[in-house]
């Protein structure tokens, strides 16, 4: 083997091997092709098959579908800070769909969050792959995606490695929903990660807890609310329905006091479908980089030991866990933030904040801009007085053609993406993505030229909201 050593980073270097160029079978030809089966690129695949005549296909890396829908979440701001809904299209057809079976509650209003909307995971994963197939989209799991073909400063599809080897798939259109970024950084798209330090909002191990009398949390939330505080919201907010707490920080500071390390300042618990299920969003392992396998394991083996951490303080110092136990933990860890892709636009806290209009606008959002720190235990939230609106720029890389990227990869800056994370905008942006790559295939053009008044008309025939 022919080895050699290269720098990588501060001064260090890494061996090296030479690896000969080969010839790989491509395993298809697409018009366009969906990396990342996750709320975005669900609405994405969806979207750019709607008319039934583009080829589609899904790579997906996990052996199911729906990324962050599967792991424990609500999907939060469907409704927007003046309580009207903000979020609409395609998105809101995947929950009547699972309301349809039970599986999703109606949007609750929140004073913190704009709206929560519980989902049941397993039915995201049922629902997800009936769409695909009746969209007659192609679905590939356990494949994922290496790397980006490129020419002319045109991506001309991507390479994909799983069990089968290593295959291209071709495709007029690339639409990155992996998360991270990754077909765009592949090719050579400008991306960034994190705060002015590099600092990135760290990521949680979900799980659920079974057994848990809520209507004894309720009451401590309800008639103590000076031991029982909550975040912004007021103590009526928990009499009924689903909830989420955000709060309790007096309880965390008494059993950091006696001992316990739990890693974040505040208890956050969802109500789930079931009467005594509470998802649990406690842990957290900062400094963690998903781009690096090194850095992700780390945090897949800290979060899972902070998880009897965290139930012993349930157990110890929430209302109504004493009896609980964990039924199932989320099957990865969920990461809030890595790439971001550097887009024609670059949307800022500023535009969300100002409510800045666009000529380009695809979608509403509502959520506000929530920053859970890179480092200690807390989280900063600025509120909105209003929807505000995502520009189509934030879609499309500055340089390279042939490739739309949505969902939290989109271009954002720190602060920004911090707000559009939210499932219900990243569906709102997948949906726009695959609208474009639909209407730019049509055209015979590129997706960076689609016409803009097409593209909002269509949206807006599929019931979205542009302000
Ligand atoms: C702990 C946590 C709590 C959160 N809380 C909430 C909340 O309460 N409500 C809310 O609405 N939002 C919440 N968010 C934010 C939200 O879940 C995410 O920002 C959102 O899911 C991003 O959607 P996405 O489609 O961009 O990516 P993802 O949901 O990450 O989906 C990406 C998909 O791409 C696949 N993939 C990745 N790389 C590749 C590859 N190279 N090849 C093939 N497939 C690939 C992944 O397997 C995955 O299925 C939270 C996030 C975290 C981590």
């Amino acid at each position: 083997m022919n080895e050699k050593r290269v720098a990588c980073r501060e001064g260090q270097t890494m061996k090296t091997i030479h690896e000969p160029a080969r010839e790989i079978p491509v395993l298809a030809e697409v018009d366009v092709l969906v990396a990342g089966g996750g709320p975005s690129g669900l609405m994405a695949a969806q979207a750019a098959a709607a008319d039934g005549k583009a080829r589609v296909m899904l790579v997906e890396s996990r052996g199911y579908l729906g990324g962050n829908l599967t792991i424990g979440l609500p999907i939060l701001a469907f409704l927007g800070p003046k309580g009207n809904q903000v979020v609409r299209g395609a998105a809101q057809k995947f929950i009547d769909r699972l309301r349809a079976r039970g599986a999703a509650s109606g949007h609750k209003p929140c004073k913190l969050h704009m709206s929560l909307t519980i989902i049941d995971s397993e039915a995201a994963k049922d629902v997800a792959v009936e769409m695909m197939e009746e969209a007659g989209v192609d679905v590939r799991f356990y494949t994922f995606v290496s790397d980006a073909l490129v020419e002319d400063g045109s991506v001309k599809g991507v390479v994909v490695e799983s069990k089968a080897g290593r295959q291209a798939i071709l495709a007029k259109t690339v639409i990155d929903c992996t998360g991270d970024g990754d077909v765009a950084f592949r090719a050579g798209v400008e991306c960034r990660k994190g705060d002015a330090d590099g600092g990135l909002q760290p990521p949680t191990l979900m799980f659920n807890m079974r057994g848990v009398d809520i209507q004894s949390l309720r009451d401590a939330i309800v008639n103590q609310p000076e031991i029982y505080d909550m975040d912004r919201m007021p103590k009526e907010q928990f009499a009924e329905g689903n909830f989420i707490t955000v709060g309790l920080r007096g309880q965390i500071e008494k059993a950091r006091a006696a001992g316990l390390d739990v890693p974040v300042s505040r208890t956050i618990l969802i109500s789930g479908l079931a009467p005594d299920e509470i998802w649990v969003n406690m842990t957290r392992v900062n400094g963690t980089d998903s781009t690096s396998p090194e850095s992700y394991t780390r945090c897949e083996i800290a979060a899972r030991r902070q998880v009897p951490v965290v139930v012993e303080y349930l157990k110890r110092f929430v209302p109504g866990f004493a009896s609980a136990w964990v039924d199932k933990i989320a099957p990865f860890t969920g990461i809030r933030e890595s790439r971001v892709i550097v887009g024609r636009y670059v949307l800022t806290a500023k535009d969300i904040l100002s409510q800045r209009k666009f000529d380009d606008v695809i979608c509403l959002a509502g959520y506000p801009v929530d920053i859970h720190h890179a480092k200690g235990g807390d989280c900063t939230m600025i509120f909105c007085e209003d929807a505000y609106q995502i520009p189509y720029r934030v879609l499309v890389p500055e340089k390279v053609e042939g490739l739309l990227v949505a969902g939290r990869c989109a271009s954002m800056d720190h602060e920004a993406m911090a707000a559009t994370r939210v499932m219900s905008t990243c569906m709102a942006l997948g949906e726009a993505a695959g609208t474009a790559a639909r209407l730019a295939l049509a055209a015979g053009g590129q997706p960076s030229a689609v016409d803009l008044t097409l593209l909002q008309r269509a949206l807006l025939a599929n019931g979205a909201c542009l302000g």
